[in-house]
């Protein structure tokens, strides 16, 4: 190791032991299955918002064969509101790896780890340093903003060159054999004092040799190549009503919010009005001539994703006459709805 990478790990492990007062619940945790489980949870979610449920699966779920032979209906009950749905569909496949493959017993090895369904390098990374000390290096967002500009690098994170530089450098000045403490302590680092915003360079233990700091780059480094690009949907949920009982379905598609329930959903490339999507022809198809009446149209809620963004609008319907139930739609009865696990959007809908 160079002199500067000695230093940037030493002065890491020293800020660590001396001013680290960041207090996060899951510190010191060696269980590898509350480890996986939290990582899970917690990926692009706030500490806040995850912990509570972090806390809900450990009580239902103490062992990860418990979690595998739980019915993917009252798991996904039980992620509702998380979002990122894809997450616990993965988890749910891993569990079952590790329940079947493994024999109930969560691989200790990155490889083992690497392999189960939904766990990428930072995952793998966290889980074999954190609960088996395995000398892996954790890279997520802070990780790359301290690396870079410590070390002055402007290759963007996102690309290729990027990602094999900052996965060789983060391996170069891991502790190897204090994995655990040093991948929490550059991970604390980042996030309260080499900020994204307004880091504390003045007394940052690093600025000495911090190349960003030192030639005024703070601001310019990390470099990221591609801009996300976000897409707006128009989602208009019809609520049709036949004898006291409305049509839901699973969705299945790729799309998100795969496995989750839904009302019959006619999505606009723009905004729609009532009167635009009641004569639409998708309309049409569902009700054919069928009457019915309009009992209430909501107010837009949005939703924002990584990705996309997502107007929503419930529009309630009473169908007098028996009509065919649209493919795929099962009735059910308003107060069984709990019973079924819905998108955030819509279980606010049904709070309102
Ligand atoms: S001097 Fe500033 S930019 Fe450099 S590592 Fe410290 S906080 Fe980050």
């Amino acid at each position: 190791m160079t002199d500067t990478k000695r230093f940037f790990t030493d002065c890491l492990l020293t800020w660590n032991r001396l001013h680290n007062g960041r207090s996060m619940p899951w510190k010191g945790e060696k269980n590898p299955y509350k480890i996986w489980l939290s990582e899970i949870i917690l990926q692009q979610t706030r500490v806040e918002q995850g912990w509570p449920y972090y806390e809900r699966f450990i009580e239902k779920y103490p062992v990860v064969h418990l979690l595998a032979a739980a019915p993917e209906e009252e798991v996904f009950r039980l992620w509702q509101g998380l979002g990122y749905y894809a997450r616990c569909k993965n988890m749910l496949a891993a569990a079952r790896e590790i329940a079947g493959r493994f024999n109930g017993v969560f691989p200790s090895t990155y490889e083992g780890i690497s392999s189960l369904k939904g766990i990428g390098a930072y995952t793998a990374a966290a889980i074999a340093s954190f609960a088996f000390d395995l000398p892996f290096a954790v890279l997520d967002g802070n990780v790359y903003r301290v690396l870079a500009r410590f070390f002055g690098i402007d290759t963007p994170t996102d690309s290729t060159a990027g990602k094999k530089l900052f996965t060789q450098l983060a391996g170069e000045v891991l502790a190897k054999d204090q994995s655990a403490v040093y991948n929490q302590a550059i991970m604390d680092f980042g996030a309260v004092v080499c900020k994204p915003r307004q880091p504390l360079c003045t007394t940052c233990p690093l600025s000495t040799r911090c190349e960003a700091y030192n030639k005024g780059l703070t601001d310019l480094v990390p470099v990221k190549s591609k801009k996300l690009v976000i897409k707006k949907r128009y989602f208009h949920y019809l609520l049709l009503e036949q004898q006291g009982r409305i049509y839901i379905r699973k969705r299945r598609e790729k799309d998100i919010w795969q496995n989750l329930h839904e009302f019959v959903l006619l999505e606009t490339p723009a905004p729609a009005t009532d009167a635009e999507l009641l004569q639409s022809p998708a309309f049409r198809r569902i009700l054919g001539k069928h009457p019915y009446k309009v009992v209430h149209s909501s107010a837009t809620i949005k939703q924002q994703l990584t990705h996309q963004t997502i107007h929503a609008r419930f529009i309630r319907l009473s169908v007098t006459r028996a009509f065919p139930a649209p493919e795929g739609f099962l009735p059910v009865a308003p107060a069984d709805l709990g019973q079924y696990a819905f998108p955030k959007i819509i279980v606010d809908f049904l709070q309102r």
